[in-house]
């Protein structure tokens, strides 16, 4: 039987190279989308790009910073394909200001799109995981969680907790054969990125060893090897997709 994945956030971005990378490698695609609106406009192609590859794709609205909802979405997918195989926690966002001028609910709102729902991801498919004894958990962080980023307090803190999630996640699934690693891209072209400064882009660039931004696609194919039967012997883990740009 197919193994079946899902990608939060996968209406554009990483989360929509991810969701066409899983689907290149065999896997049902469920494309999570915030609302309607995201999966009329984006969500639908995006599953569409995934049957053109030759396996069952559908959309799943849910905001993930809501419990319920994840809840709801993770019995959706288990009642459409049968199985959960492979979770993605892609979903994120940015609302970005100095620490001391930040409001109280840009910093809750992003604790609650980047972090919490981590959590609520984790819970629900993890126990139908543990039901059926295996399965791969992916949680995309940041550098800034691991180096920090002036300008992004909430965002460090929510990658950072992803870390910590990730690592305590592994210890509880493992025994029950489940993997839970973690990727921290560094600097990737997508609409996130794309709304900075050229001067502030211009400074990350020096510091990238490469000498270049990454791709969503670079990003996927980080995911997608530790979605990977070879990834059966590493959890609880950070893998770095970052060029160079902190070592
Ligand atoms: P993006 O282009 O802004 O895409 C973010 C995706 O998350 C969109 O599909 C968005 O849906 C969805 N989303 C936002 N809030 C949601 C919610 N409450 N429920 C469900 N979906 C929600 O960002 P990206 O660059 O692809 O980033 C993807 C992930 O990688 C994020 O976790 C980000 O923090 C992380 N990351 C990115 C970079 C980078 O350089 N780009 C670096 C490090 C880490 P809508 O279309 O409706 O907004």
């Amino acid at each position: 039987m197919a193994k079946t994945a899902l990608i939060t956030g996968a209406s554009r971005g990483i989360g929509a190279a991810i969701a066409r990378r899983l689907a290149k490698d065999g896997f049902q695609i469920a494309v999570n989308c915030l609302d309607e609106r995201n999966r009329d406009e984006q969500g639908l192609a995006v599953a569409e790009e995934c049957r053109a590859l030759g396996v069952q794709a559908e959309c799943f609205i849910a905001d993930v910073s809501s419990h319920e909802q994840c809840r709801q979405m993770v019995e959706a997918v288990k009642a459409q394909f049968g199985s959960l195989d492979a979770l993605v926690n892609n979903a994120g966002i940015t609302a970005d200001g100095l620490m001391v001028r930040m409001k109280e609910d840009q910093y809750d709102k992003v604790i609650a799109v980047n972090q919490k729902s981590v959590f609520n991801m984790m819970k629900f498919a993890g126990a139908l995981m543990m039901r059926q004894r295996s399965g791969r958990i992916v949680n995309i962080s940041s550098v800034a969680g691991v180096f920090g980023n002036a300008g992004q307090v909430n965002y460090s803190a929510s990658k950072a907790a992803i870390i910590g999630m990730t690592k305590t996640a592994a210890k509880e699934l493992g025994p029950r054969g489940i993997t839970v690693n973690a990727v921290a891209p560094g600097f990737i072209k997508s609409d996130m990125t794309d709304v900075l400064s050229d001067e502030l882009k211009q400074k990350i660039l020096a510091q990238i060893s490469l000498g270049t931004f990454g791709e969503i696609e670079d990003v996927a194919n980080a995911a997608a090897f530790l979605c990977s039967d070879q990834a059966r012997y590493i959890t609880g883990q950070v893998l770095v997709v970052n060029g160079g740009l902190m070592m």
